[in-house]
């Protein structure tokens, strides 16, 4: 059986959000397809899992602190796709209990776990965040995908004020396309003085 690829599991609050202060047991995907200037997800030491494995752990974790719900979080959890939906049906965990976090440009990988997952949080990615080229249409994909479930939307602005505007401009284009199905929307300000 493939493996999925963890860097850490770990209890604690939710921090942001509409599950704010919701206990979870966040389970930490390795690798992303991104470079964010703020990143501050350590390559680290991954440790190797067998679904069932990993299903057993978490759900011990989960009852140790009476937590009823699982953060995926990474890196980006969807590049493990397949195997997430293995874990998440070995494991049983009803898909209310499950939230995913995402950068939101793999739609296709996103659909294969659409149905075990309750709630997303999608961190759409800004160029000012990446340095590299503009992710709209992937992040339009993302959104359209998420039609029909719960869903948020977040951005992080980065410091380049200069170049925010136009950013802000395709950013609001692309939110205005799912506002009536998007559940609210974050905006954090980053290295701002
Ligand atoms: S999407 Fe998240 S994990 Fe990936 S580089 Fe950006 S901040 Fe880091």
């Amino acid at each position: 059986m493939s493996k999925l690829s963890v860097s850490e599991i770990f209890f604690s609050l939710q921090g942001e959000g509409i599950y704010i202060g919701i206990p979870q047991v966040f389970v930490r995907f390795c690798g992303c397809n991104l470079r964010c200037a703020y990143c501050d997800t350590a390559a680290g030491r991954a440790e190797e899992y067998d679904p069932l494995t990993l299903a057993g752990q978490v759900r011990r974790m989960m009852k140790k602190h009476t937590a009823r719900s699982i953060s995926l979080t990474g890196g980006e959890p969807l590049l493990q796709s397949e195997k997430i939906r293995t874990f998440l049906k070995k494991g049983r965990f009803s898909p209310d209990s499950v939230y995913l976090e995402t950068n939101g440009t793999l739609s296709q990988e996103f659909i294969q776990v659409r149905d075990c997952v309750g709630i997303v949080a999608v961190d759409i990615k800004l160029p000012s965040s990446t340095a590299e080229a503009a992710l709209w249409p992937q992040h339009e994909r993302f959104l359209r995908a998420c039609r029909g479930k719960k869903f948020f939307v977040k951005a992080i602005i980065y410091r380049q004020r200069s170049r925010i505007s136009g950013q802000w401009r395709s950013y609001c284009a692309v939110i205005t396309g799912i506002r009536r199905w998007c559940y609210s929307l974050i905006i954090t300000k980053w290295g701002w003085n």
